[in-house]
């Protein structure tokens, strides 16, 4: 999939959506990633990472588990603008994907990926099905694999905790901390109104 806005604008109208168009670089910083909860029609999470100036972005359906045992699907959707990474709003019923949206858990992330036993570049990554990153979250932290089991349109992934310090089989953060990262709330608040 190549890595440009093309498809995310052409199903917005930025007339009518909080959400932005993009243009901001990030030239010189680490990359970051994203997961934004997303109260839309089906409720999920969507897992962004900053890869060669867009937000590559696969929509979790239940978010993602710190318990290695644990594999959730993940399905890879449009690439989004790097300015939508610290989106959070509401956006308007009837629009495309309408309903609020939280900033669940932010920070830097390592590429980790491997072949062979040297470094993959994101892109090139992405293109073979096996992504390996680690995250420095405020929620989510160490190693992640995501690996391609189905292409196609909207190609299918699996997201996986690696076993790490970063590793716990008990918690259960998408219950537990369903608070934004960046502003305290919760879907519920924004979906209300609250600032
Ligand atoms: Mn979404």
């Amino acid at each position: 999939m190549a890595r440009n806005l093309d498809t995310y604008r052409k199903k917005r109208d930025f007339a009518r959506t909080p959400e932005p168009k993009g243009k901001r670089g990030r030239e010189g910083k680490r990359p970051m990633f994203v997961i934004q909860q997303h109260d839309a029609r089906n409720m999920h999470y969507d897992l962004r990472l900053e890869v060669d100036g867009v937000l590559a972005s696969w929509a979790v359906p239940k978010g993602p588990s710190t318990d290695p045992r644990v594999k959730r699907l993940a399905v890879q959707v449009e690439d989004h603008p790097l300015d939508y990474g610290d989106f959070e709003g509401r956006i308007g019923k009837g629009e495309y994907g309408g309903g609020a949206v939280i900033v669940w858990d932010t920070g830097p992330y390592k590429n980790l990926t491997e072949k062979d036993g040297e470094p993959v570049e994101m892109a090139d990554a992405l293109e073979h099905g096996h992504v390996k990153v680690a995250l420095e979250g405020k929620k989510l932290a160490g190693a992640f694999a995501l690996t391609r089991t189905r292409d196609g349109k909207k190609p299918q992934w699996i997201l996986v905790k690696m076993n790490d310090e970063g590793a716990d089989r008990r918690r259960n953060p998408v219950s537990t901390q369903p608070e934004s990262v960046l502003s305290g709330r919760t879907v519920a608040d924004v979906a209300a109104g609250e600032a």
